[in-house]
């Protein structure tokens, strides 16, 4: 198992105030925060991100969303990171998120839902090479 995972606190999230407060959710539950930025993404560059869900009928909708105003990309690090970040975010759709989690505490619905998460260790080294270069993710570095 891995031990990195790539996040991103999503449009709304960012544009509702909730960018420190989940923040700290990260930190407390001991990430360590490797590389991070905010950043208005480029259509092409949320369609690439979202590649694998391009026949879905929520893709259109989704790159919208994800453009609309900007995120905030993070490279994270623990032990087991893909899972134990899923934990930390909760479900997809927020009604089904457990109490305590990010999604449950900040995301409006499934689409608007604050925040995102890899879903494999695989997934996870594409998703932190598609925001980050090798020298942008830090190694001496612990917040
Ligand atoms: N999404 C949506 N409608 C759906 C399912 C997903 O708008 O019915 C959006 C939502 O923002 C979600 C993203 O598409 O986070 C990617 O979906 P996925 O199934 O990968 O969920 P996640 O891995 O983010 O929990
Ligand atoms: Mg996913």
């Amino acid at each position: 198992m891995g031990n990195k995972t790539l996040a991103i606190i999503k449009p709304d999230a960012v544009a509702n105030g909730h960018t420190g407060k989940i923040i700290d959710h990260i930190i407390n539950a001991g990430f360590k925060i490797k590389a991070m930025k905010m950043i208005h993404l480029t259509r092409s560059s949320a369609e690439g991100f979202y590649e694998i869900h391009k026949e879905r009928q929520f893709f259109g909708e989704l790159v919208e969303y994800m453009t609309s105003t900007p995120c905030i990309p993070m490279a994270l690090e623990k032990e087991n990171a893909v899972e134990e970040y899923r934990k930390l975010i909760g479900a997809t759709d927020p009604a089904k998120a457990a109490e305590g989690t990010i999604r449950k505490l900040y995301a409006k619905n499934i689409q608007f839902n604050a925040v995102h998460g890899s879903d494999s260790d695989e997934n996870a080294a594409k998703e932190i090479s598609h925001f980050f270069s090798r020298d942008e993710l830090l190694n001496n570095y612990s917040n």
